[in-house]
């Protein structure tokens, strides 16, 4: 895994360019479009420090990113910044997830969510396509830790749902829930499974043990494709292992969402959805005749400053700047487990994730409230999470410490 951090000179110099090759609507005479830079009343564009202030002239010139840049011709209007999109699908698709040139395809999407469906729907397509399924064929398999936008595509996509059971303790899906849950759909003439895994889970950091699954689907004779949620820990979980089976060289997985406003912090609208060449093409809106390239994604209008933020920081950062980053939370998140172990707490963490979720028994309510500690269900919380952060800092965790330790004597 290699980029190479800019100075900040360099990143303005190539926005701006950017910027330059996009359609200015001043210079231009445009009448065609349905779109402006921003209101100039409320968003003025001779503010002195916008020169120096590269995502927010882009904010400003608010570039269209409809489409899919990495796949087809897209609006000549705006291609000095989608040629920055293209750019940050590859790093991604080939730096953190090693991935080959050219094979891969992608976009910024409004966050995980859509990144979820997106692939739910590319892969729906493709056994339609394919395999002449009907929706009532194909089934969503995911596992009870997963992320509720699982659900939410399975609805909206009229797709059946297979549940999988995770073990209480080590948050690891059972090799029983998976051949029950896969045998019974297929006794209900379900043929086609859409297989989702979490590389990190929201709740609990817990990264699915995809080796294993997909030895049981396999053992099932099982027709399925795999797509990896990242949405939490694709910023974290492959700069904090070298040995990560949650790759493109891993042959099993078909697509990746990754967020860029978790980890990051990046501004929200920034999910990305990638995938191997040759399917986002069964996303394809065939009457997107408007828009040239047409349209392979769910969204429709989108701002390019988004893209922008998300590869400013990273090649703010550069490969080494982030993986020293994640490296410093994770060690800063194993001082706090270790305190917690010191005080007979119960807790499950991942060493490779920066999430710590303690049972429920040991947080008095007050203390989870002081803190704005996430319950599992705030109904009925088993479990609080920590998720150690930028700005959690050393002397926050100390005060809860000592919040905790006042509370328990
Ligand atoms: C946050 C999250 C999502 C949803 O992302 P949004 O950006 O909020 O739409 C999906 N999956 C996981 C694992 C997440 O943590």
């Amino acid at each position: 895994m290699y980029w190479e951090s800019y100075t900040h000179d360099k990143m303005k110099r190539i926005v701006f360019d950017a910027l330059e090759q996009n359609l200015d609507y001043r210079d231009k005479p445009v009448l065609g479009l349905p779109a402006s830079y921003l209101d100039t009343e409320v968003f003025y564009q001779d503010a002195p420090f916008l020169k120096d202030a590269p995502f927010l002239s882009a904010l400003i010139a608010n570039p269209n990113h409809i489409g899919c840049h990495t796949l087809s011709e897209s609006e000549e209007a705006f291609r000095g910044t989608h040629k920055i999109e293209k750019e940050l699908i590859g790093l991604c698709a080939q730096q953190i997830f090693e991935g080959g040139e050219g094979e891969f395809d992608g976009y910024v999407a409004s966050g995980g969510t859509e990144a979820n469906i997106q692939a739910m729907w590319i892969l729906k397509n493709y056994y339609v396509t394919e395999f002449k399924a009907k929706a009532n064929e194909i089934a969503v398999v995911y596992s009870e830790d997963a992320h509720y936008s699982m659900p939410k595509g399975a609805a909206l996509l009229s797709l059946n749902k297979v549940v999988t059971k995770v073990d209480e303790h080590t948050r690891e899906i059972t090799k029983e829930s998976v051949i029950e849950g896969i045998e019974n759909a297929k006794k209900k003439g379900i043929k086609y499974f859409i297989v989702i895994m979490n590389m990190s889970t929201t709740m609990f950091g817990s990264v699915d043990d995809i080796d294993e699954i997909t030895g049981w689907l396999d053992e099932l004779n099982t027709e399925y494709k795999v797509h990896i949620d990242g949405a939490f820990g694709g910023y974290i979980y492959p700069f904090a292992t070298d040995k990560s089976r949650y790759t493109f060289q891993n042959e099993k997985i078909q697509s990746f969402t990754l967020d860029g406003h978790k980890m990051l912090q990046s501004p929200y609208g920034t999910g990305l959805y990638l995938t191997r060449k040759g399917f986002m093409e069964y996303a394809l809106t065939e009457e997107a005749n408007y828009v040239k390239g047409k349209d392979y994604t769910l969204i429709g209008s989108r701002s390019g400053a988004n893209a922008i933020a998300v590869w400013m920081i990273m090649r703010t950062y550069g490969s080494d700047g982030w993986k020293s980053k994640i490296r410093q939370l994770l060690n800063k998140t194993s001082r706090v487990c270790d305190s917690l172990r010191d005080r007979g707490i119960a807790f499950f963490r991942n060493p490779d994730m920066n999430i710590i979720t303690i049972r429920a028994a040991h947080i008095p309510k007050k203390l989870a409230e002081k803190y704005l500690l996430v319950p599992d269900s705030h109904d009925n919380p088993k479990w609080y999470k920590i998720v150690v952060m930028d700005h959690v800092t050393q002397g926050l965790i100390d005060k809860f410490l000592l919040d905790l330790d006042g509370k328990l004597h």
